[in-house]
């Protein structure tokens, strides 16, 4: 069981399960395959997870923000890093000077980031992005078919890759997904000599047509489940346990929580641990959710406050004060404890909170 006295949640990371997921996705993939490390790692701590994947041989990095590049680059002076928000404006002298790629969304980025280059007398590589579905990032279909008939607004910039990304990959069944393969296919096929990126981690089960120069999974890294109609192909990287705070008996009819919305029907053993909403435990997860020791099922009773959540430990009469509970890991995975708060395991990695420890850990 984990210990640290001054925490009341404790995140464990298993390096080598996640190490091992990054090698069955590169098998997967049949061909180079990066790590998505944004936020924070979905929130395990990109400083754990950089480093371990980095010895592993993973040689490429993306994250969303250029200050989330530039913390890896304090630790690792020489990894790939690209930024996948691109280049806010003011900010292009930053990525230059720490070999930092922008991912190009849009025209503008690209007049900006080549503007630099130009003034710098220096060709400064990135990486464009066409949006082939998804209208959220990326140069639309006009601005990719003004860059063609304008290809000068290129100079400068060596491509590394021509990159899209999947709208709907966890659907398999989704016409998008061709749709997008299609799209794609032709319009890398206008920037002639430059790899292209496309998968995320559930467009890597999407079969060999899906296939490009450089995958980019970031949720099956860290355990969740890329194929969601079918077995998780994947190993649980992630645990949390939380403290027990206090342990107390109450009787029949008795109200637990705020709100006062579950009742005592029995003689009943409540035991509050030391989690709340407020470090990402899902408020949604109040008289639905559940906890683990020793293999009984402590349900989730009452609402989740802030910074506590209580529990039923009637069936479990060797729970004191002081264990700690089993809240994710082997009887609660990523992807029940998301669908259980209404949620996908993206969210619940991602809104891991900055009050837990986060631990390696490094026995079976
Ligand atoms: C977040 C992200 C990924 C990783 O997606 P997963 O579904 O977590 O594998 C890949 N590419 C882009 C552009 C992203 O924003």
């Amino acid at each position: 069981m984990p210990t640290a006295p001054e925490t009341g949640g404790i995140v464990t990371i298993d390096t080598a399960a996640l190490v091992e997921n990054w090698r069955t996705l590169g098998a997967r993939h049949g061909a180079p395959t990066a790590a998505v490390v944004k936020a924070d790692a979905y929130g395990l701590g990109a400083d754990l997870v950089v480093p371990a994947l980095a010895a592993a041989g993973c040689r490429h990095f993306f994250v969303a923000h250029l200050a989330e590049a530039l913390a890896i680059r304090a630790r690792l002076p020489r990894a790939w890093l690209a930024v996948l928000n691109g280049p806010l404006p003011g900010t292009e002298a930053e990525f230059a000077e720490h070999e930092i790629l922008p991912v190009l969304n849009s025209l503008d980025d690209l007049a900006r980031w080549s503007a630099l280059a130009h003034a710098r007398g220096q060709a400064l590589p990135a990486i464009l992005h066409l949006d082939t579905g998804m209208a959220r990032l990326g140069l639309p279909p006009r601005e990719t078919r003004t860059l063609l008939a304008e290809p000068e607004r290129l100079a400068g910039i060596p491509l590394h890759y021509v990159m899209t990304h999947l709208a709907a990959a966890e659907h398999r069944e989704s016409p998008l997904n061709q749709t997008q393969r299609a799209r794609f296919a032709e319009r890398a096929a206008a920037f002639p000599g430059i790899p292209t990126s496309f998968a995320n981690s559930s467009g890597i089960f999407l079969g060999p047509a899906f296939r490009s120069a450089l995958a980019r999974p970031g949720i099956a890294l860290y355990g969740g489940n890329p194929t969601p109609d079918l077995p998780n192909p994947m190993r649980p990287v992630v645990r949390l346990h939380a403290r027990v705070l206090q342990i107390r008996e109450i009787p029949p009819g008795t109200p637990v929580g705020y709100e006062a919305t579950w009742r005592a029907r029995r003689e009943t053993r409540i035991a509050t641990a030391c989690v709340g909403y407020a470090d990402g435990w899902p408020r949604a997860l109040s008289n639905r959710g559940a906890a683990f020791f020793d293999g009984t099922a402590l349900p989730l009773v009452g609402r989740v406050s802030m910074d506590l959540v209580t529990f039923d430990a009637t069936d479990c009469p060797g729970l004191a004060a002081n264990d700690w509970l089993e809240l994710i890991g082997p009887q609660m995975p990523i992807d029940t404890l998301a669908t259980l708060a209404g949620t996908n395991a993206y969210e619940i990695l991602t809104s891991l909170g900055p009050r837990y420890t986060r631990q390696v850990r490094t026995q079976a």
